[in-house]
């Protein structure tokens, strides 16, 4: 069906918003383990990023999966319905000017890739928050590993279900390795060029 509504999204202009806010949007799309760090991450590069005065919004599965997507579940294409609602939200987002920070484990390079197909290449970051499965499963944050070494959760991803590691991540953190500052600081190097509005245009 025709969208009857074109001109509402048109009243103001993506740049417009962006001199408003005098930052450009883009979504840093974190993946990795369950335990990886990617929420610790989240929370640290929204706080860093608030500091600088940029506007962010943490997307992931405690506002995602009991809001817009709590109708899914966790058979496969319930897990490719969830992924493409997230990035469709977070275009909306990353349109309108906000940094977005994406917290989802999404195991496979197919739906990272339809995520940055949905999102748009020039603003996608996918960022691989990267420990060996071991560190993780000794971190065990949420108690989950123990569960499913004792058969309490099935098909868990990196052990009962695969994880396609990035094959070319626009960043990669290794957080078996580095410190939460460490890591943050490398990702927000990267990132703040971007976001920076360009002094030319403001
Ligand atoms: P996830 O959201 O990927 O499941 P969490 O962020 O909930 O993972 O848990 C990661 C744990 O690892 C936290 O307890 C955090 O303090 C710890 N950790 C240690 N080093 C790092 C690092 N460099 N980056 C992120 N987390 C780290």
């Amino acid at each position: 069906m025709d969208n009857v509504f074109p001109v509402f999204d048109q009243i103001l202009s993506r740049k417009e918003k962006e001199k408003m806010l005098g930052q450009r949007g883009c979504a840093l799309w974190l993946t990795g383990l369950s335990g990886s760090g990617k929420t610790t991450l989240a929370r640290h590069i929204e706080k860093r990023l608030a500091e600088k005065g940029c506007l962010t919004q943490i997307l992931d599965g405690d506002n995602i999966r009991t809001g817009i997507n709590n109708n899914l579940g966790f058979g496969k294409e319930d897990r490719q319905e969830n992924i493409r609602r997230i990035a469709e939200v977070t275009k909306l987002f990353v349109q309108c000017g906000i940094v977005t920070i994406n917290s989802f484990i999404s195991p496979s390079q197919q739906m990272r890739d339809m995520a940055r197909d949905i999102i748009g290449s020039d603003d996608f970051f996918e960022v691989f928050v990267d420990a060996p499965l071991d560190v993780c499963e000794e971190r065990d944050v949420k108690g989950l590993y123990k569960k499913v070494r004792a058969g309490e959760i099935q098909n868990f991803t990196g052990i009962g279900a695969p994880y396609e590691a990035p094959l070319n991540p626009d960043i990669h953190v290794q957080t078996g390795k580095l410190t939460v500052d460490e890591s943050v600081r490398h990702i927000i190097e990267v990132v703040m060029p971007r976001i920076t509005f360009p002094a030319s245009s403001t």
